[in-house]
């Protein structure tokens, strides 16, 4: 349920809203809106009766959420969710890149890499330093001194840095580091990292699982909200089909649906679901076309030596030509 305060409810009724609803068992989370906050409460498992709430000074009136998903939902907040990390808007009308390599690999590459996404136009650099890999065989990311060669970026070159944290407990060491916390697609339903990224203060990328719904992610993302991060990034990457020429199927119809249902900002990884660099171009302009805030992209600056997703990587080149193709 959603309490809908006055326009010129104060700062004290809403705080006494919330207090009431915490008498009555549950959480109240304010939710600033443009014109009027609404508090949420959530931790109800039946209906909620509202007859004292709406007796309370400053309440204009109650309004039942239907969808599963409270924080996330366009119910308890219609306008769209900016997030503002340093000079950077994710979800304010501009597309925003995100792009470097898979992995941080050394530092020539990285600051290599850096120098070019920047000399184009990405305001984020990307960049594994633990990477969850198919094998176990596989390079595994730089760790933190992958996270050190990020600082470096950013010190360099003025570009945000967005990566990975793979569990809990690494999570702690990512936010020391990273603007942007990704969470993986194969931990997008990982509740113990979902609840620790709630904890934290850096805005937070989810994946969704490439066999998960757009309700699953939704739900997902709600971990994080209602554990107390409002700033969530969607990310579509791709999921699962039976179409076998891709890595995977980018569902680009995900965003216009998300875009119906929550007021979070969605990107697009055309990178992962495409798994090779020649659809990359054409579907990131598929997915700006379709109103993605943004893209997470792999560039190499010599992907044929990539020591991970090299085939789906774009070289400087390529990427100066999406910049330009969609800018
Ligand atoms: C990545 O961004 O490098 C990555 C591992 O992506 P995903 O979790 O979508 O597979
Ligand atoms: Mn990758």
């Amino acid at each position: 349920m959603l309490v809908i305060m006055k326009n010129d409810a104060t700062e004290s009724q809403v705080e006494a809203v919330v207090r009431e609803i915490k008498r009555m068992g549950y959480r109240g989370i304010p939710i600033p809106g443009a014109l009027r906050t609404a508090v949420c409460i959530t931790g109800n498992e039946g209906p909620v009766d509202d007859s004292r709430l709406l007796s309370m000074s400053g309440v204009k009136e109650t309004v039942r959420v239907t969808k599963p998903y409270k924080l996330v939902s366009k119910e308890t907040r219609a306008q769209p969710t900016v997030i503002v990390v340093g000079q950077v808007a994710i979800g304010g009308g501009k597309p925003v890149v995100m792009a470097g390599p898979c992995a941080i690999e050394n530092e020539t590459q990285t600051l290599t890499i850096a120098r070019i996404v920047k000399e184009h136009g990405a305001q984020v650099f990307r960049g594994g330093a633990f990477k969850p890999r198919t094998s176990p065989y596989s390079f595994q990311g730089l760790g933190e001194e992958g996270l050190r060669l990020l600082k470096k970026v950013r010190e360099e070159t003025g570009l945000l840095v967005i990566t990975e944290a793979i569990d809990h407990t690494n999570l702690e060491l990512v936010e020391e580091y990273a603007d942007i916390i990704q969470i993986g697609a194969r931990n997008m339903q990982n509740y113990s990292i979902l609840r620790r990224a709630g904890r934290s203060t850096r805005p937070i990328l989810l994946k969704r699982g490439f066999a998960a719904t757009i309700e699953e992610l939704l739900m997902s993302a709600e971990y994080v909200m209602a554990a107390g991060n409002t700033d969530v990034i969607l990310c579509e990457r791709g999921i699962r089909t039976f179409a076998d020429v891709t890595r995977n199927t980018l569902d680009l119809s995900a965003i216009p649906s998300i875009k119906e249902l929550s007021h979070l900002p969605v990107v697009v990884d055309p990178s992962h679901a495409a798994g090779r660099s020649e659809y990359v171009i054409p579907l990131s302009r598929g997915a700006i076309a379709v109103g993605a805030d943004g893209l997470l992209v792999e560039v190499h600056h010599d992907p044929a030596h990539a020591l991970s997703d090299g085939r789906q990587s774009l070289d400087a080149e390529q990427f100066a030509s999406l910049m330009r193709q969609i800018t």
